[in-house]
């Protein structure tokens, strides 16, 4: 499916970014999803610690209440795309994302460095 923050040159989905500043700032990370407004979420990086007490639910169609426990929650949270930057595999290093066309005229990102095709979640499905 494709949404508006997917665009030719923009971060998709498990791609590899660097964090360029903040707390986890130099850290690398696969970006988990995309968040609105111009936010992704990065897996394991901007970790959040949510303090959350025990809590009762009530299962469907059970009498018996279940327990959540409580505890402190890891949770990570959005970082601005401002902040991250997509990571070339060849080059090693943060890159800026450049539009390109394939020999069939279909879009692809490549390395604004060295031309290297930056693959994302749709060409690897294929
Ligand atoms: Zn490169």
């Amino acid at each position: 499916m494709r949404s508006v923050y997917e665009t030719t040159t923009e971060i998709r989905v498990g791609d590899t970014v660097s964090v360029l500043s903040g707390k986890d700032a130099g850290k690398r990370g696969s970006v988990e999803r995309l968040v609105a407004p111009g936010k992704v979420v990065v897996t394991g990086l901007n970790i959040a610690k949510k303090h959350q007490k025990p809590r009762q639910k009530m299962a469907n169609g059970s009498q018996a209440p279940t327990v959540e426990p409580g505890g402190i929650i890891e949770i990570a949270m959005p970082l601005a795309l401002a902040k991250v930057a997509v990571v070339c595999p060849k080059c090693d290093r943060p890159i800026r994302l450049k539009a390109g066309r394939t020999a069939d005229g279909k879009k692809q990102r490549l390395c604004g460095r060295c031309g290297t095709v930056i693959g994302g979640k749709k060409e690897a499905a294929k």
